[in-house]
């Protein structure tokens, strides 16, 4: 079995079921809005806090509305009518984020809390719910050599504080809302997503987004040098945002997995330090490095155990990272001199 034989949005939902998608003007319920618009599918709504000018992807023909999902008012207002309800929408970053704004990732809890029950009054059909590796107990990311996480190392839980238990508390709400009201939830443990229209400056950019923007601007800058966070040995497995959005939509249409975490990510494992030899090898650069030890490093090493998605889907995240990275780096680069020439850009 393949990606082909699984049901998805487009062989389950007539083509004007309205789609709403929440946190639509970031990276990845970004890239959603656009695949589902790529489908066909007519009726997408589209909701951000963010003022319009900062989405970092507007599509032709979705309703789009700036509503701050903190509030319940604003998430029925979202839910209205819709058939399928995709909660993208956290106050979220990269490590430098994560480890010192935990308030506000917990704050994320009232975003996925309201979306539910506005979901469920509204009668939609289908709920996803975006999780994360960081849902995972933080023993057994200690060793940059680690075991991939499998579904089950979520419990006896110890995640990441802040970020990573407002995720174990909200998969526990998309959980039981199935138990008890028969809401049909998917929930996906995402493993780092990278690609192009995503956040790549300001303090909020991941590990492969900052890298090129480094790799870019010393080259721009006719420096030498890049400062890596921590000693580069810690390890990540990255994944690619078109695998991303395919996943998702396998994931929500299965119903194998209805409320059942389940990893979505990569298995290729890589150093923070190769990832940057990666970076330099397609900007064409070698660079002195030098290891800020001070920086958040986050966890030693995370991988994703890819069994489990295998064994239902027969499918599993299969971008290779170089492919992924040299269009992440082309995207970046052009934003960067845009932004340079005093053109107006998203980061
Ligand atoms: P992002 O920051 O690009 O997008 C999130 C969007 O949510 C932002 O546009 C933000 O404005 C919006 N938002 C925040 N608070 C809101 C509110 N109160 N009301 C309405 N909108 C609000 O992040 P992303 O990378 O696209 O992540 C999407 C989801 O996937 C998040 O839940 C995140 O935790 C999860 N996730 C992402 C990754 C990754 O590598 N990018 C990894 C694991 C999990």
């Amino acid at each position: 079995m393949g990606a082909k034989d699984n049901p998805k949005a487009a062989s389950v939902l007539n083509k004007d079921d309205l789609i709403v998608l929440a946190g639509a003007g970031g990276f990845i319920a970004g890239a959603l809005t656009r695949y589902f618009h790529d489908q066909g599918f007519t009726r997408i709504r589209a909701v951000d806090k963010k003022p319009l000018g900062q989405w970092y992807q507007r599509v032709p023909g979705v309703e789009c509305l700036c509503l701050d999902l903190q509030y319940e008012d604003n998430c029925k207002r979202a839910c209205e009518d819709a058939i399928e309800v995709y909660n993208l929408a956290a106050d979220m970053g990269g490590m430098g984020f994560i480890e010192r704004f935990r308030v506000e990732c917990l704050r994320s809890i009232l975003i996925n809390t309201h979306m539910l029950e506005s979901a469920y009054r509204a009668g939609a059909q289908r709920y996803f719910f975006s999780s994360s590796a960081c849902a995972y107990n933080v023993e057994l990311q200690k060793d940059p050599n680690c075991r991939a996480l499998k579904e089950s190392d979520a419990y006896p839980a110890m995640a990441e504080r802040g970020y990573g238990w407002e995720k174990l508390m909200s998969e526990m709400f998309c959980q039981e809302y199935w138990a008890e009201r028969g809401l049909r939830t998917a929930i996906a443990r995402f493993h780092n997503v990278y690609g192009p229209y995503g956040t790549w400056d300001g303090g909020r950019e991941k590990a492969p987004a900052a890298i090129c923007r480094k790799v870019i601007e010393a080259k721009d800058q006719g420096s030498d040098e890049i400062v890596i966070w921590g000693d580069g040995h810690q390890t990540r497995s990255f994944m690619y945002i078109d695998d991303c959005t395919q996943g998702i939509d396998m994931i929500v249409h299965c119903d194998k997995l209805t409320a059942t975490p389940i990893n979505l990510g990569s298995d290729f494992l890589i150093s923070i330090n190769d990832l940057v030899s990666l970076a330099e090898r397609i900007g064409g650069i070698t660079l002195k490095r030098r290891h800020d030890m001070a920086a958040p490093k986050g966890v030693a090493g995370r991988n994703s155990d890819n069994a489990f998605i295998r064994q239902i889907l027969g499918w599993e995240p299969s971008t290779p990272l170089e492919d992924g990275l040299k269009k992440t780096y082309d995207w970046i680069e052009r934003q960067y001199m845009d932004r340079k020439a005093g053109k107006r850009t998203v980061s």
